[in-house]
């Protein structure tokens, strides 16, 4: 039920398990993160509390300044560290918050391309859709952008790529999503709340929006595409 981000001059693991604790409010069955490292995606997952995350962490440490983290409450599937976020299909890992409704027609149609299904989540669908536009040749942006135009229901997303160090493409609709602004880094969060440590300078993303993040830049888009201008506002949360 939580979303976090970060293109970060730091190991991401630590600070994607801390951002994520501030997230433990809305309630979760299980979490987990995927990082970017030395070019290669990997993630960890667990089921149950946070520390089970951070002992697995301790246990197989993930390294990486570039990564996404999610707390999940079950809508699709058990809770199970398989069904548990990040998904992965290929290239990309996605976090995501809400219900893909259309997920079934997704999936059949991703099961004419041969396409085999690993979780019981809605959510893999939009790995698994992001992967096969890859395949066809589109770019990671173009490839996620494609795939969150196919989508039915209420999400928020965070899409991070094998091989991309300094990228996240995130999207909002029917759930908050917040881009905050470092020196030099970027980072993605449910709420500002999650960032709070990180940074005080937040945008908050529109309904239908859809975001380009690097550690130096951030591009929005609105749900047609176009260019849009969202404001950079100085918040102020109590730690
Ligand atoms: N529908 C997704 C799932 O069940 C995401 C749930 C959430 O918002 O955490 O995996």
């Amino acid at each position: 039920c939580g979303i976090v981000g970060v293109l970060g001059s730091h190991e991401a693991a630590p600070i994607l398990v801390e951002a994520l604790k501030r997230l433990e409010y809305r309630g979760y069955d299980s979490a987990g993160i995927a990082t970017v490292n030395d070019g290669a995606l990997g993630r960890r997952r667990a089921v149950g509390k946070l520390v089970n995350l951070s002992d697995l962490l301790v246990h197989e440490p993930l390294a990486g300044k570039s990564g996404i983290g999610h707390t999940r409450w079950a809508t699709h599937g058990a809770p199970s560290v398989n069904n548990a976020h990040p998904h992965r299909a290929g290239p990309v890992a996605v976090v995501h918050n809400g219900i893909v409704e259309n997920y079934r027609e997704l999936r059949a149609e991703l099961a004419e391309h041969g396409v085999d299904f690993v979780t019981d989540t809605d959510t893999e669908t939009v790995a698994l859709m992001t992967e096969r536009y890859m395949s066809e040749g589109q770019s990671p942006i173009d490839a996620a952008f494609n795939t969150i135009d196919r989508l039915k229901g209420a999400f928020a997303l965070a899409f991070l790529f094998d091989g991309q160090e300094d990228l996240i493409v995130a999207a909002r609709k029917g759930s908050p999503l917040a881009i905050g602004h470092g020196d030099g880094e970027m980072f993605v969060g449910s709420d500002a709340i999650a960032l709070a440590p990180l940074t005080d300078r937040i945008t908050y993303l529109e309904e239908g929006d859809r975001a380009v993040l690097t550690r130096t830049s951030l591009e929005i888009r609105t749900e047609i595409g176009e260019l849009a201008n969202r404001e950079i506002r100085q918040i102020q949360i109590d730690q």
